[in-house]
């Protein structure tokens, strides 16, 4: 049905769905690769309270250290990864390079926790409670200090195995945030018997909260609501002075966005010390 002079635009989209499925194919093989060169690294994201702008948490956030293209972001390999079922090797080493490495940052400061993402395939792997409690072990961190982010749709599919684990979870100690809230499809009378502690609002909600009073009232809606259901609250991508105040105003207890911090390696972290902690420089 294409007109003869469609034919160009044809093989030109041809050969660019062609080109991204060699990168795509080229990606996996090289991600079994990774694996096992360990080419992975984590970097950390301030998690701030928005009144006093301590950190309090921070997040981990995978990235691969490619042999050629360099330093690479989620972006570029995490939906292969998903497709592939490597992100659950890349997920379980995640995971315990956080709680190592949060354990040192720890030391000595006021931060409480480290957040690592879990992705749904990882999370329904068989097992997936004792890699978390074996972790724990292993790196010396008390339960308390993890916060898993997990996604509104592992809630809704599989709910019953999944709500189980989350309830083993939470016994032990460990609290669970739900990522990019505001996203996905979960009802909001659904929140209030959720198996979760925190709520991480997504950043599309927060870009245009100055500009737009619907988009502020959405926001102040659901920071009220979490209170309400003893949830705690984080602003995601927070990038201007004015967004923080607004949302400090409004009682959104914590935030984290570029206005306070890009990611970082873990040696650039700084919270407060401790009370009675002399920082090496004092
Ligand atoms: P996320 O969990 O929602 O993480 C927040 C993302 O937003 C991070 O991107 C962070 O760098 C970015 N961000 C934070 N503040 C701002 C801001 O003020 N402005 C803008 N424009 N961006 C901001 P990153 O590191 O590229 O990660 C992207 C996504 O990849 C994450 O979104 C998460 O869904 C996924 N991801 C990262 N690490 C892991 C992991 O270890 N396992 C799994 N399963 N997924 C991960
Ligand atoms: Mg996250
Ligand atoms: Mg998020
Ligand atoms: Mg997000």
């Amino acid at each position: 049905q294409a007109k003869g002079d469609d034919k160009g635009t044809w093989q030109r989209y041809r050969s660019e769905l062609h080109t991204a499925m060699v990168q795509r194919l080229e990606t996996r093989t090289a991600l079994h690769e990774a694996i096992d060169g360990e080419q992975f690294a984590v970097m950390y994201q301030p998690i701030v309270d928005l009144t006093t702008r301590e950190t309090a948490g921070v997040e981990a956030l995978v990235r691969w250290q490619h042999p050629v293209r360099g330093l690479l972001g989620p972006y570029h390999f995490i939906e292969v990864a998903e497709e592939s079922g490597a992100i659950v090797e890349i997920g379980r080493w995640v995971l315990r390079a956080a709680l190592t490495e949060f354990t040192r940052m720890r030391a000595g400061t006021t931060l409480k926790y480290v957040s690592v993402n879990v992705s749904a395939r990882q999370f329904r792997t068989p097992g997936f409670v004792d890699q978390v409690r074996d972790a724990l072990e292993d790196s010396g961190a008390r339960p308390e200090w993890l916060l898993l982010e997990i996604t509104e749709s592992l809630l809704l599919r599989d709910a019953d195995q999944v709500w189980q684990d989350l309830g083993e979870l939470r016994a032990l100690g460990v609290r669970i945030a739900i990522d990019d809230f505001g996203t996905g499809y979960s009802s909001l009378s659904y929140l209030r018997q959720m198996p979760v502690d925190v709520l991480k609002v997504d950043k599309s909600f927060i870009d245009d909260i100055l500009g737009s009073e619907q988009q502020r009232a959405l926001v102040d809606a659901i920071v009220t609501l979490a209170r309400n259901f003893d949830l705690a609250v984080v602003a995601e991508g927070i990038e201007d002075e004015g967004q923080r105040a607004e949302l400090a105003a409004m009682g959104c207890p914590y935030g984290q966005g570029f206005l306070f911090s890009k990611p970082v390696w873990p040696h650039e972290i700084s919270a407060r010390p401790q009370p009675g902690v002399m920082s090496p420089a004092a």
